[in-house]
């Protein structure tokens, strides 16, 4: 018997475990519709190169990718345009927090990764270019419908409005990108975009299949280049967890990228897409037990990209 026959049991017990333990992190409150969330909850699916899709938990439980949404983002404007966000957009890690303003001044408007928000703002500007934010947001949809072949994503509109009501961080980096002339659209417009797109609902089975591109695994729908997926995978290793980037690389060696909402995306180059849920969040607004569970999917699987 293999180790991954073995990894029904393992995600089992580990459901088990985080459950007894109990220990959770806090949820988001600066989303109203997120803050409502019990903490208490975990799911984990990994789609394996096989084809099989193995979890544990609640993982046909939609939840709010937020963040995760960047991947796939970035991921449209790549195909779109190639590589011309890189003009706008840089691919370093920040080692601020997700929503921080700091460096932008010093930097002159160009965001420092396109996962952090203020470069997240700039992709979703890119991928409005001329168009009305309903076909910008029916790309990423269709992005990650076709990649999970599934239908069923939509955006919760509860949530979008939740953000719009509170988002003054954002609406202030989007301000100030303004001011740089690093938004060809107005930042409202762009905005409201991003909270939509931020505001997609998912379950681990679907992520974890949508993923299966950027893993590059055999049988996936393949909507990108391979160079484009081997540099999708680069960003989440060095900047998918922010100023906890290099904590999630050390503990995983895994490209991840996670979500306010507590998701975890990882993607396992040839191996798996795995997608992890759990809204607790550590200090630096990532899932508390969702990045346990990668570490220990990790260790369990001997999965690594250092080999
Ligand atoms: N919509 C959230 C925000 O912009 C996404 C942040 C996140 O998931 N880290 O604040």
């Amino acid at each position: 018997m293999s180790d991954l026959d073995r990894l029904p049991e393992f995600l089992d017990t580990l459901d088990a475990e985080f459950h007894a333990r109990g220990d959770w992190g806090a949820v988001a409150s600066y989303i109203p519709e997120l803050a409502r969330v019990d903490p208490a909850q975990f799911a984990i699916s990994v789609a394996l190169a096989d084809g099989r899709l193995i979890s544990a938990g609640q993982a046909r439980k939609p939840f709010s990718i937020q963040s995760v949404s960047k991947v796939f983002s970035l991921a449209c404007v790549l195909s779109r345009f190639g590589e011309s966000i890189w003009h706008r957009v840089g691919r370093e890690p920040s080692g601020d927090r997700f929503d921080s303003i700091l460096l932008l001044e010093q930097e002159e408007g160009r965001p420092r990764n396109p996962f952090i928000n203020a470069g997240a703002l700039v992709t979703t500007d890119e991928l409005l270019a001329g168009r009305a934010p309903k076909e910008a947001l029916s790309e990423i949809i269709g992005f990650l419908r076709a990649s999970a072949e599934d239908d069923d994503i939509h955006i919760d509109a509860d949530v979008a409005a939740s953000e719009n009501a509170t988002g003054h961080r954002n609406r202030a980096l989007a301000y100030y990108l303004k001011s740089f002339d690093n938004l060809v659209n107005a930042p409202e417009l762009v905005l409201g975009t991003y909270f939509h797109q931020c505001a997609i609902e998912m379950t681990c089975e679907q992520l974890a299949l949508a993923g299966r591109g950027i893993a590059g695994l055999p049988g996936a729908p393949m909507l990108l280049s391979e160079v484009k997926r081997r540099r999708i995978a680069a960003l989440m290793m060095t900047c998918g967890h922010y100023d906890g980037s290099g904590d999630f690389a050390f503990r995983t060696g895994l490209p991840g990228k996670s979500g306010v909402g507590g998701g975890i995306l990882l993607a396992i180059p040839g191996r798996a897409s795995a997608a992890i849920w759990s809204p607790g969040l550590n200090a630096w607004g990532n899932s508390q037990v969702g990045t346990e569970a990668a570490e220990r999917l990790a260790r369990f699987t001997g999965w690594s990209v250092f080999g």
